[in-house]
């Protein structure tokens, strides 16, 4: 479980590395860049094209799937601070909620 497989998805190659491994993973047959798939996903033999193209849009959709929860999360993060932000306005202003609302507003701009 301590080992991560990293595949080149042109010449259908696995490399073994230690989950510890940390620097760029270089193909050895094509010097193109290695994917890190991690311990979970079975890698498909090299005699199989076209599972290697299933394997590689599935991880593919998988990354747009999380960018878009990424972009949805931070979304909702913004809507959710100017929302307690329109609340803590309408309230009477007093020392603690004015530095609230200065810090909230920080945060929305940095979101
Ligand atoms: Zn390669």
């Amino acid at each position: 479980m301590s080992n991560r497989n990293w595949v080149c998805f042109s010449c259908r190659i696995t490399n073994r590395k230690s989950s510890r491994f940390a620097g760029e993973a270089i193909c050895s047959e094509c010097g193109g860049e290695l994917k890190n798939i991690g311990y979970k996903i079975p890698v498909p033999p090299k005699s199989k094209p076209k599972e290697w193209k299933k394997l590689q849009e599935s991880l593919a959709s998988q990354a747009r799937e999380l960018e878009r929860v990424n972009f949805k999360a931070k979304v909702q993060k913004r809507h959710d601070l100017e929302q307690e932000l329109v609340k803590l306005k309408a309230l009477p202003v007093n020392d603690g909620r004015q530095s609230l609302i200065k810090q909230l507003e920080k945060r929305l701009k940095n979101a």
